[in-house]
């Protein structure tokens, strides 16, 4: 498939080894996908220039006035001129960052059936495992991978993201966590799981796309999916999406009939 015609960003942060000779890997989105509410939108809601602002810059970057990038780094500055040091935000998200309800079964489901689950995020990596290992517990949140962004903390307590692709306007394009499997000479089909603007760079590679689709939340990937006319199966949570996702597993419906009904 020729679709990804830019040329790779150059990372500027490691990646993990890909999980080769598996025959399905589950790559999610971390914000608003496997939590029920974005930890950024959160800070910056509360912590930052607020809920409006904010809402209009994601607009802007579905109408592509602006690049996930620089709006985002925009967002995250607000915070920080406000004063909140980097550990302060960690502790406000422990407390008030919740797991999808489905994701501890969904989870098992996959550790019982060898498929590796790697969290795929435009967050920050400190702030990602603070939470989920709040949420999981240190032992299992050690087994899940994160490829996400950065952050640098600087001596007078300011901090600022560290995208890991900075030549890309995704600042990280999470599609280079999905095309090296496509490479392996017997490739794994890949699931992806995401919600938001945060998943454009990801939506148009995966062999199957869900799109998180929440009761009055923002639903931007829903959104670009529907006028790019990307295939993918809308859930309403993790629990839903096991339905899905061990029929294939399981050899019960094929990914073309899946994608086929859309829906979870
Ligand atoms: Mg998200």
């Amino acid at each position: 498939m020729a679709t990804n015609v830019e040329p790779a960003p150059e990372s500027t942060l490691p990646y993990p080894p890909i999980h080769k000779d598996k025959k399905f890997v589950v790559l999610s989105d971390w914000d608003g996908t496997i939590t029920t509410r974005d930890s950024n939108d959160y800070m910056t809601d509360n912590l930052g220039f607020g809920a409006e602002k904010r809402r209009q810059g994601n607009l802007d970057i579905l109408a592509g006035k602006t690049t996930f990038r620089d709006e985002f780094r925009r967002m995250l500055q607000s915070v920080v001129e406000n004063g909140h040091t980097f550990e302060e935000c960690k502790e406000v998200l422990k407390k008030n960052i919740s797991l999808d309800p489905g994701f501890k079964d969904f989870y098992r489901y996959c550790k019982e059936h060898d498929i590796p689950i790697v969290i795929i995020s435009s967050g920050m990596a400190p702030l990602i495992r603070a939470v989920l290992s709040n949420l999981i517990g240190e032992e299992d949140a050690k087994e899940i991978e994160i490829v996400s962004n950065d952050v640098d903390i600087h001596p007078d307590g300011t901090w600022e993201i560290k995208y890991r692709h900075p030549t890309s306007g995704y600042g990280h394009d999470k599609s280079q966590a999905i095309l090296p499997y496509r490479d392996l000479p017997d490739p794994p089909t890949v699931f992806f799981f995401g919600d938001g603007v945060s998943d454009m760079s990801a939506a148009r590679h995966a062999d199957v796309l869900y799109v998180k689709q929440k009761e009055g939340g923002d639903n931007d990937l829903a959104a670009f999916c529907r006028r790019e006319n990307i295939p993918h199966i809308l859930f309403e949570d993790f629990g839903h999406a096991l339905r899905s996702v061990s029929a294939i597993v399981e050899g019960k419906k094929s990914v073309k009939d899946a994608l086929a009904e859309g829906r979870a």
